[in-house]
């Protein structure tokens, strides 16, 4: 660890290029969800925070916008390469204030994050017009996109990286200004991100960071009306929230799932069940592509039960984040982990079994270590199937056909991922076509993805609206501008 880059300290806001203290006093402590104890502590700012933060970017926007894309893939570039040489200090931050397994996940994130700055800066230099033709042809037309102008970034805690950067890095790369206001329970962890991505050498005002509670900065931002789009990575909720406040800025939400997993009897069992590993216990099951219902062929569930448990017991270690062993680290928040009670209890009350934990762990310095847990005998009517739970469970639900699957998957407005297990690709493409996801793994974890590829909800379900990945926020941060040449 530098001594240059390091989490615990107060950390300030950055706008206009400095770090400055925010227009309020208030603090938020970041607290360890796995020591428990107060690493840091960041601002908790107002809507002035966010009003002098917009300001500063309004006035960078012009100037940014019409840098050549080659000069911004530069900065980007250098971006990239910054985090990429802070690996360490990155992954243990996100270890301490997120949760994740320093080992198995956090250096994961920090990679990942390296990619999206080098992508955005490739694909803002791919990024081309036309020249369409003219009804006279004493005319010339040109046709190429334009950057928005402000945009706002609102994230979450899960992935407190790289569902910022997902949004912010190519919205900066096609030439917009930017205000990120990360989630409170990680904002430690995202303002050392900041600090150490900003050498680069964006323009001051390019790229601004305000802190604080969301129904407050977010809020604000959302409505600010200086703010052309808005980029939200969150819950349903508060992107139905954000749908109106933001009403007619550009918008991509990106919400929740809970990401049906289906095993169909002709399926590789022991794939299916090791995918379950990664499905539902990668970052707790706290990854809006979690696995969240498994929908298992009757004749194969007993079986596929016994498989899922015996790897849980032998490949899943819950415990610090920083121990080597650990697969599993704690939830983020008391929140999460009150969720993750309440849909166990619910089930257990409508006549589900647990066949393996369903309790938060003792002997840890918090409460917040959930136990991976598994039930059998789930149905609709539970909330566990029915919402998301954002925990390490693996809820299982018998069902006889492909159709049931269906019908089921369709039933509860969720459009994000899912994932069908089949030796029969027909089946599984059959699967695909039929159900409402933007995105379905046949015989894969619905935990797979890929940076470079367009991911978000259908269209009309609760998942959201839009893409991320790939060019998809460039494009949706631009619009297209056509100039008309009378010769
Ligand atoms: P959340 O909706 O509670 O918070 C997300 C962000 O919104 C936070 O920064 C929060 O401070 C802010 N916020 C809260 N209220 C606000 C308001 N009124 N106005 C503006 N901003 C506000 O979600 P969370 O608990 O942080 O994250 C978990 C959720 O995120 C899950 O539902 C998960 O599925 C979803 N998620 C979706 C994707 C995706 O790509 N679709 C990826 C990751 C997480």
């Amino acid at each position: 660890m530098t001594a240059q880059h390091e989490l615990g300290r107060d950390w300030g806001l950055y706008i206009d290029g400095q770090w400055q203290t925010s227009s309020t006093t208030d603090r938020i402590s970041s607290i360890s969800p796995s020591s428990g104890k107060v690493i840091a502590t960041v601002s908790q700012g107002s809507s002035a925070d966010i009003d002098k933060a917009v300001q500063a970017a309004r006035r960078a926007s012009r100037s940014w916008a019409s840098a050549s894309p080659f000069y911004r893939a530069e900065v980007m570039n250098k971006a990239s390469q910054l985090i990429a040489g802070e690996r360490e200090v990155l992954a243990r931050a996100l270890a301490d204030d997120q949760g994740k397994p320093l080992v198995s996940e956090a250096y994961d994130e920090v990679d990942e994050l390296v990619l999206y700055f080098s992508m955005a800066a490739e694909d803002a230099k791919r990024q081309s017009g036309s020249m369409p033709h003219s009804i006279d042809p004493t005319r010339r037309v040109l046709q190429y996109r334009v950057p928005l102008g402000v945009v706002g970034v609102i994230s979450p805690w899960n992935w407190p990286y790289t569902m910022g950067a997902e949004v912010f890095a190519p919205a900066l790369a096609a030439g917009n200004s930017v205000i990120w206001v990360p989630a409170p329970s990680t904002a430690a962890c995202s303002a050392l991100l900041v600090e150490i991505f900003v050498e680069a050498g964006f323009p001051n005002g390019v790229f601004n960071f305000v802190t604080g509670l969301g129904a407050v900065v977010g809020d604000a931002l959302c409505a600010h009306p200086s703010v052309d789009g808005i980029g939200f990575v969150g819950s349903v909720a508060t992107g139905e929230k954000i749908a109106v406040r933001a009403a007619g800025k550009r918008q991509i939400l990106e919400l929740g799932g809970n990401g049906p997993f289906v095993v169909l009897e002709d399926a590789n069992l022991e794939k299916a069940a090791a995918a379950v590993m990664d499905a539902s216990f990668l970052c707790a099951g706290q990854s809006c592509t979690a696995g969240e219902l498994f929908l298992v062929h009757r004749s194969v569930k007993e079986e596929f039960l016994e498989m899922v448990a015996s790897l849980t017991k032998e490949s899943i270690h819950l415990g610090d984040p920083f121990s080597p062993e650990t697969t599993m680290g704690p939830l983020n928040n008391e929140a999460c982990a009150d969720k993750f009670d309440e849909h166990v209890k619910d089930a257990i009350a409508k006549g589900a079994r647990i066949v393996q934990g369903g309790k938060r762990e003792g002997g840890f310095p918090t409460t917040l270590y959930a136990q991976a847990t598994i039930l059998d005998g789930v149905n609709p009517d539970m909330l566990i199937a029915s919402s998301e739970t954002f925990g390490p469970v693996v809820p299982i639900l018998e069902i006889s056909s492909d159709q049931d699957a269906i019908e089921l998957v369709n039933r509860f407005g969720f459009g994000l991922t899912s994932a069908v297990f089949t030796s029969d690709l027909s089946r599984g493409l059959s699967y695909a076509e039929s159900v409402d996801a933007g995105w379905v793994n046949v015989n894969a974890s619905t935990n797979l993805w890929e940076s470079h590829l367009p991911f978000g909800g259908r269209s009309g379900t609760l998942s959201g609206r839009g893409r991320v990945g790939g060019s998809s926020v460039l494009d949706a941060f631009s619009e297209p501008k056509v100039v008309i040449l009378q010769l």
